[in-house]
């Protein structure tokens, strides 16, 4: 190690990773930047040696002392196998924040062009169904928790605002489905709604996720930064990519209070990779904003600015539309080299200013109710019989219990007491039970009475308790 170099971790990553990777890293060490790589091992080789979070220790702790990450697309097996190792990356040094800025590249020819994009996708990086709590409740029913926090839309939706604000950016849109899912997009929107005013100089508006996507496939030109949940942001951000040029263009940070994980957009695109064919733009991009972090603003104008000058010679990599003779990954890479120091004559270098992390708090944050109630549960059965029959046998069952069955859900749908709708059923049922009239209370005494009854006779995979929380219902309703 060279004394007064700033260190930074590398994961070569698989599929075109290597080969990408291989070019920023020949982009940083010609600008004369002075920073040393440690390179270091995650994804398939790792999960390969049985290393069951895709992470080896030393490169943990390389990145425990460097704190800054220059990362290739990581394999993932698709439907089966260990959790990502991207994910597992982003939980472990909690990089909440993942930035995924596009804007309109001079030379790149798309549907939009002429149109300036410049939109950032904010997405939450570590909540929501990437939690990766996934349960098969019968061999033919799958669940997964889907788990938001106030405090992590908090820090998601303040980190969007300090962006928008370090960028001069104009407005903020919150992107939800809180229409649908109440409670967790729900309260994502409600932090969006009471945060807002914080922020009085940006426009801040909600708009519904299939919209949002609706929009921008229309009016792209309307955004500025978009903020959002985990699962809304991935597929979003590969939207946005694809307005300004592909995956090949896009780049991105994952940011959090301690460490800071710089990364394409795109993954590892195992049908090119070892071809010398990958476009390395997003990676050299990212690259760009990884320099910019580290406080070395020249070399990261630098950087982008030999990228746009790359672009706009007409230099194009086999991404892109309308190539006749497409540049190889080292080619591009090559270019770039040659084009440091000089600017772009259609897009500046922009202005930036640092990005006020928000600080983060520390140990278990709660969030109080000054009331709360117990009211119900649901016990989840899986059952062959028909609902009414279901219905009758847990009456006959909880007859001495205070708890008495209110209705049954079959996915969500009422199936007892019959709607009258014919439903296709799945061995599945949600089964409500609340107080009796003549019931005062009830506690966890009595629903392990009920249980003991109830798996007497029938096979339940789990139970929600239903709370309200200052006199609201802390639960879903069913649908009709
Ligand atoms: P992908 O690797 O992003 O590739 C999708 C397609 O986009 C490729 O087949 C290729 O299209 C094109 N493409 C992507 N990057 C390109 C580049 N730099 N230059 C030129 N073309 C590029 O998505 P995927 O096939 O869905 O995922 C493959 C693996 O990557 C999976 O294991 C997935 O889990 C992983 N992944 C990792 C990350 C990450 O590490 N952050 C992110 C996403 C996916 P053509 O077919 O037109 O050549």
């Amino acid at each position: 190690m060279t004394p007064g170099k700033r260190k930074i971790t590398v994961l070569p990553g698989d599929g075109i990773g290597p080969e990408v990777v291989e070019s920023a890293l020949e982009i940083i060490k010609a600008s004369g930047v002075a920073v040393e790589f440690e390179k270091c091992e995650a994804g398939a080789r790792a999960f390969q040696k049985g290393i069951v979070t895709g992470i080896p220790t030393e490169t943990i702790e390389s990145i425990e002392r460097t704190r800054v990450v220059l990362k290739g697309p990581l394999e993932t097996p698709i439907g089966f196998g260990n959790r990502s190792a991207n994910v597992n990356l982003r939980t472990l040094f909690e990089t909440y924040g993942n930035i995924r800025p596009v804007r309109e590249l001079p030379g790149v020819q798309t549907a939009f062009t002429g149109r300036n994009l410049d939109i950032v996708i904010v997405r939450e990086n570590i909540e929501d169904l990437y939690a990766g709590i996934e349960y098969m409740q019968t061999p033919g029913v799958a669940e997964g928790l889907k788990l938001i926090s106030r405090e992590g839309c908090e820090k998601i939706i303040k980190l969007a605002y300090a962006y928008a604000l370090a960028e001069g950016r104009k407005s903020v849109h919150c992107a939800t489905k809180a229409n649908i899912m109440k409670l967790t997009e729900g309260l994502f929107q409600r932090t969006f709604e009471d945060l807002a005013p914080q922020y009085p100089t940006i426009k801040s508006k909600h708009i519904l996720i299939d919209n949002c996507a609706h929009q921008l496939a229309m009016r792209p030109e309307q955004f500025d930064v978009i903020v959002t949940t985990n699962m809304n942001g991935d597929i979003l951000s590969d939207l946005t990519s694809g307005l300004t040029g592909g995956l090949g263009f896009a780049p991105s940070a994952n940011i959090g209070n301690e460490v800071a994980i710089f990364e394409a957009v795109h993954g590892s695109a195992p049908d090119i990779a070892g071809k010398n064919k990958a476009n390395p733009t997003a990676l050299i991009l990212s690259a760009a904003m990884m320099l910019r972090q580290i406080g070395e603003g020249k070399a990261a104008n630098d950087v982008e600015q030999a990228v746009l000058v790359t672009l706009e010679s007409g230099l194009r990599t086999s991404d892109m539309i309308g190539v006749d003779k497409p540049a190889t990954t080292t080619g591009f890479t090559q270019a770039v080299i040659a084009n440091l120091g000089k600017r772009s004559k259609v897009s500046p270098p922009k202005e930036y200013k640092k990005v006020e992390m928000p600080p983060s708090r520390l140990g278990v944050n709660v969030v109080l109710a000054k009331s709360r109630r117990l009211s119900g549960l649901d016990v989840y059965i899986e059952s062959d019989l028909d609902p009414a029959t279901l219905a009758a046998d847990l009456e006959k069952l909880t007859l001495m219990s205070p708890l008495k069955l209110q209705m049954i859900t079959n996915r969500g749908a009422q199936v007892f007491p019959s709607s009258g709708r014919r439903v296709s059923l799945v061995d599945h049922f949600r089964c409500r039970f609340v107080l009796r009239e003549a019931a005062t209370s009830f506690g966890d005494a009595e629903i392990l009475s009920l249980l003991g009854t109830i798996g007497a006779a029938h096979r339940w995979m789990h139970i929600e308790k239903l709370q309200e929380f200052d006199g609201q219902p802390a639960f879903s309703k069913s649908q009709l």
